[in-house]
């Protein structure tokens, strides 16, 4: 098998609700939609999940112009050459990894297909028979909140993560209403998206969280305040989750090497692709570091992709946002994904799991006038 043409659509998706974090307010998930076919017919999918420059769909123009000169004629298992390629093309853009995550997904998806087998197959095996999930909660009033926790709780989620940002009194009350009305039953995240400027500030905050028992407090400080990680970890009495600290492997290196995470939340478009990101879980698992797979959040395929590697990663330490699906009204392919009681099932294969709607992609097809000019200047949602 090889490939013969790779496409890039952009594509605006609506959420169900606007999410609200300490990032900004998303109403719409405009990506990317990679498309590659090969000499036999078959078709594999990725997808540009980013919401940061001009979100993914300002990618599409990138993966058509550089990336597919790299793949077409060649075979959907050269993922290293095609690693190599892109590195090369794209040595000095982090946010251009969603694109090159994209295309590796679509080759994953034909190479599964070529082996007649899941993505998961690909990656090591399935190490488990079920992924427990975390809904993220928006930054919102506490009434509202609990509103939406109480619905999310009576779908069967079991673990919930409350966004936090420049109001901690807000958070804590949040918190301490949920500890409050579900009791111990109900596992709570937290996550700051960078929202404290210092440590110190961060300590402080999760002193306050502390009493109410949270599993973990995600990205307290900038990204690349890796100093002031390490520095908060060894002080604080829940365990630290590094986000946006971690895109590629590299960044993962960085931050064990630091030792400035209990945890990382490991990504599919931020670490350029489903292997890179079984590679940053391998380099979690080594240095005895936590896992949890993350969510931009994406559409069915990204979800599909970030599913295949939760569930092949050797080790999972939290209830993981592998539903990014679950947060769109709509969606451009049908998914055989299915979530049960709060845990995701293995997406059936071949390949991702995932099949596109060519109708679904025309409706939400982006028109090139509008690609980049949605959240380009603010960045917008950040579910976990
Ligand atoms: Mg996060």
């Amino acid at each position: 098998m090889k490939v013969t043409r790779l496409e890039a659509v952009p594509v605006s998706v609506p959420l169900r609700e606007p999410f609200t974090s300490a990032l900004g307010v998303q109403s719409t998930s405009d990506y990317g939609i990679v498309i590659a076919e090969a000499d036999d017919g078959t078709v594999g999918l990725g997808e540009i999940s980013l919401i940061w420059h001009g979100n993914g769909a300002a990618l599409c123009d990138l993966v058509e112009r550089l990336l597919a000169p790299a793949v077409v004629g060649a075979g959907p298992f050269e993922l290293t050459r095609f690693e190599a390629a892109a590195a090369d093309l794209l040595a000095f853009g982090k946010h251009t990894l969603a694109a090159v995550a994209a295309v590796e997904t679509a080759l994953l998806d034909l190479a599964g297909k070529a082996a007649g087998q899941p993505v998961y197959n690909l990656l090591g095996g399935r190490a488990r028979d079920r992924v427990p999930l975390s809904m993220s909660l928006p930054i919102a009033p506490v009434e509202e909140v609990l509103d939406r926790a109480r619905r999310l709780v009576g779908e069967g989620f079991g673990t919930l993560k409350a966004k936090g940002g420049g109001d901690h009194g807000r958070l804590v009350e949040v918190v301490a209403a949920l500890r409050a009305e579900f009791g111990p039953r109900l596992g709570i995240r937290v996550d700051l998206n960078m929202a404290c400027p210092l440590a110190k500030d961060a300590l402080r905050l999760i002193r306050r969280l502390e009493p109410y028992d949270v599993m973990s407090v995600e990205q307290p400080l900038p990204a690349d305040d890796v100093d002031g990680m390490a520095e908060l970890r060894a002080l604080s009495p829940v365990p630290v989750m590094a986000d946006e600290s971690v895109w590629s492997p590299g960044d993962a290196w960085r931050v064990l090497r630091a030792r400035a995470a209990d945890i990382v939340n490991v990504y599919v478009p931020e670490s350029g692709g489903p292997a890179r990101a079984r590679r940053i879980a391998d380099l979690c698992a080594t240095a005895g570091i936590g896992v949890a797979i993350g969510s931009m959040p994406e559409l069915g395929i990204g979800t599909a992709a970030a599913a295949h590697v939760a569930f092949s990663s050797p080790r999972l330490d939290q209830p993981s946002d592998v539903a990014g699906h679950l947060y769109h009204a709509d969606d451009v392919v049908r998914t055989g994904l299915v979530v049960e009681d709060g845990f995701l099932l293995p997406p059936a294969g071949p390949g991702l799991g995932v099949e596109l709607d060519r109708d679904k992609l025309d409706a939400y097809r982006m028109n090139p006038g509008r690609v980049g000019s949605g959240a380009a200047v603010r960045p917008s949602l950040r579910l976990s």
